[in-house]
């Protein structure tokens, strides 16, 4: 009855549980969820307001698919500035991060090309490149090693099938922020062997130790990489759908096909809005950011401090990927928590198989929910004995 595509497509490891935690919420259970990497913040006032005056203006048609090109124009000049991209408008466009990141492999990846993915990596890189017909090929971090990418090993991962590589700097799950010369060796094999780099860079705002670099920046990279940013993370607007692609010209013409099939275009008032977020500045990212160091410092050595939990300071995003040796795997420890303690939190194996023995916590929650939900996570394990 259902495509063989849909049928083997495996739910959203974090979607599927933050809606599990929803339902139980809604059932009255009191449920503290570490679930979705998602800002507890309120969204920006003017930026609120920006989309307020353009739905009483009557912004509610559709718009130019690539994206309006006054909001175009703001982000060109926000990349130049912030991470020395030079682009300009027919090398952008504008569309929800996590659809970028699948239009991007839909336009590129051909049925078994291959696209080299970290491990552990964010949950949907994989179903991206599957639903493109394309192979996963995986490169394994070590916990020992701060969860950073190696050159040599993703040397050795690439053949004549690699179509991509996957950079996602800071990452998600595990926090690990690229440093330059770690970027500079890839730059130069992705381009002694002619493929593209997929720089995931959402989290890009949210750096406590260390510096944000743009691989798209290097030398000769600005026309084999694809940069695909957004507003989410940095600006609380997870809800808004709003971010962008940067690509080369031909590469943004054939997504714009994908976008024109598919989604069609953006609304008008959220890209005002994501033009007021863009003109605003850095204040209230910065302000987000500094909360999140607070809770990165108050969180880590609570976990510490649980027998059997191990996990090193994050250097980016707001994750604790942490160890977790209570003598069971983290899909049931996941469950067993969320039964038993009503905490919530991604189990590491989501994320890929060297992920296994490794919780993920999002600490983009509040204060209060992360001293509770770590009151029970001690009395949880406590109780293990
Ligand atoms: N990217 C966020 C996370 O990893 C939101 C959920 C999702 O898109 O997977 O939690």
């Amino acid at each position: 009855m259902f495509s063989r595509r849909i049928r083997e497509l495996a739910p959203s490891g974090t979607i599927a549980l933050s809606n599990k935690v929803s339902k139980l919420k809604a059932e009255g259970i009191d449920v503290i969820s570490f679930t979705l990497g998602e800002p507890d913040f309120a969204t920006p006032v003017n930026v609120i307001r920006a989309a307020k005056d353009a739905l009483d203006a009557g912004d509610t048609h559709y718009t130019p698919s690539m994206g309006i090109k006054g909001l175009r124009e703001y982000i060109a000049r926000h990349v130049f500035r912030k991470n020395g991209i030079k682009t300009g408008i027919d090398n952008i466009m504008v569309l929800p991060a996590k659809f970028a990141l699948y239009a991007a492999v839909q336009a590129i990846v051909n049925k078994g090309e291959e696209v080299i993915l970290p491990d552990p990596a964010w949950v949907s890189y994989g179903p991206m490149v599957q639903l493109a017909e394309g192979s996963v090929r995986s490169v394994p971090m070590e916990y020992e090693n701060g969860w950073h990418l190696r050159a040599l090993d993703i040397e050795n991962a690439i053949n004549s099938r690699t179509k991509a590589i996957v950079l996602n700097t800071p990452a998600n799950p595990t926090g690990s922020v690229m440093t330059r010369p770690e970027l500079e060796e890839i730059a130069k094999l992705a381009k002694e062997h002619d493929i593209f780099v997929i720089a995931d860079e959402v989290y890009e705002d949210l750096i406590y130790e260390g510096v944000h670099h743009s691989i798209a920046s290097f030398e000769g990279m600005a026309e084999r990489t694809i940069t695909v940013a957004g507003l989410s993370k940095s600006h609380a607007m997870t809800g808004w759908r709003i971010g962008w692609i940067i690509g080369n010209t031909e590469f943004i013409s054939n997504v714009n096909k994908l976008q024109q099939h598919s989604l069609t275009c953006l609304p008008g008032f959220i890209q005002q809005a994501g033009m007021e977020a863009l003109k605003s500045g850095a204040g209230n990212v910065e302000m987000m950011r500094r909360e999140f160091l607070e809770r990165r410092n108050m969180l880590i050595p609570l976990i510490n401090s649980i027998p059997g939990l191990s996990c090193e300071v994050p250097k980016g995003a707001f994750y604790a990927f942490f160890r977790a040796d209570l003598g069971m795997d983290s899909m049931k420890l996941s469950e067993r928590l969320l039964e038993e303690a009503h905490v919530a939190m991604i189990p590491g194996s989501a994320f890929g198989p060297t992920g296994e023995g490794y919780m993920r916590m999002s600490y983009a929650a509040s204060r209060n929910d992360i001293a509770e939900g770590m009151r029970r996570i001690k009395e949880f394990v406590e109780a293990l004995g």
